[in-house]
């Protein structure tokens, strides 16, 4: 997350009302666990839920449910220069944080308050924490210092170890209620129509946050086209290899997320629909087989693993013509 040309107020997003009443409801009772793990799909605001929360717990004068702003805190929060949060992120072109980094974030942990009141240390994304770097971060929340709040953010909860997980109290991000992340986009890009907003929600598998970033770069375009070979490889149109010069530009952990995306997408419409016929039910388990075997292929490109590309689009795509092709 850039962390810079921050506003003074940082508040949840329309979609997280939820999640916030339930955390500011904790706070306010004296009962906020010390570890909180946020997890949900990426380009749905998480780490903007933990800036907001963690600038909510080092403001010294908070009201009407957020950070005041004017405090001296909040200043200091605002500049990234409060001595009491840390944020840990891949730094540079790492794609994951380091050891060293967390080492440094535990010694943050056991020092003492600058203002005497909180420390907050957020992780994210939590995900990309090594065995070694989520060992050392057991500590701290085996034997947690007071007054010391660590917030982790995460796509996959079950990548991190159970150990570390089950020492967190767990808040779920789903997918936002359509309507209100169209409302949300079209304000945001300034499309009073509200057309462009929904296209390119949908285009974000519903994540109003991914959807803005789409409308932003020139990735929208490249999606689209994305999700065009998908349907054209289903209507046969395309073949399997015709199809993986579209994603020559994708990694394979791109590839497999938005083809995930566009099955869950097609499993939701199936779901409304209802499955009439002997064919449909086949067919549909036929689909939540595939969609297992994307999310196995995810989670071992993710961990790292490096199949041979070319076979692996082959097969992926090859998979996704036959099942939904025969739908
Ligand atoms: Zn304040």
């Amino acid at each position: 997350m850039i962390l810079e040309d921050l506003s003074a107020v940082s508040a949840p997003l329309p979609w997280q009302a939820g999640q916030w009443q339930e955390v500011h409801n904790a706070l306010q009772a004296g009962q906020l666990p010390h570890a909180l793990m946020l997890s949900g799909s990426a380009g749905l605001g998480k780490d903007h839920f933990a800036l907001a929360l963690a600038r909510l717990l080092l403001c010294h004068q908070s009201e009407a449910g957020t950070n005041c702003g004017s405090c001296k805190a909040c200043e200091l929060s605002r500049n990234q220069t409060h001595g009491d949060l840390r944020w840990l992120q891949p730094e540079g072109t790492s794609r994951v944080i380091k050891i060293d980094q967390v080492r440094s974030a535990l010694a943050f942990c056991q020092k003492t308050a600058s203002f005497g009141q909180r420390k907050v240390l957020v992780i994210a994304p939590a995900d990309t924490l090594n065995t070694h770097a989520a060992n050392a971060l057991l500590k701290c929340l085996e034997e947690p210092a007071p007054d010391t709040h660590i917030i982790l953010v995460c796509q996959r909860p079950h990548s991190i170890p159970a150990t570390v997980r089950s020492r967190c109290q767990q808040l779920a991000f789903p997918l936002p209620d359509t309507t209100l992340a169209t409302q949300w986009l079209a304000l945001i890009i300034g499309d009073t129509q509200g057309a462009g907003a929904s296209d390119f929600l949908e285009l974000a598998g519903g994540r109003p946050l991914l959807a803005q970033s789409l409308y932003l770069t020139d990735a929208g375009a490249a999606l689209k086209a994305r999700a065009a070979v998908l349907a054209e490889l289903i209507s046969g149109q395309v073949s399997a290899s015709e199809a993986s010069a579209v994603f020559a530009d994708a990694s394979l952990e791109e590839l497999t997320r938005f083809m995930i995306e566009q099955l869950e997408r097609r499993l939701r419409q199936t779901a409304q629909q209802g499955l009439n016929s002997a064919t449909e039910r086949v067919t549909s388990r036929a689909m939540f087989t595939l969609l297992d075997e994307l999310r196995r292929g995810q989670a071992a490109v993710v961990s790292g693993t490096n199949p041979s590309r070319d076979l692996y689009l082959q097969t992926t795509l090859g998979r996704w013509q036959s099942v939904l092709g025969s739908a």
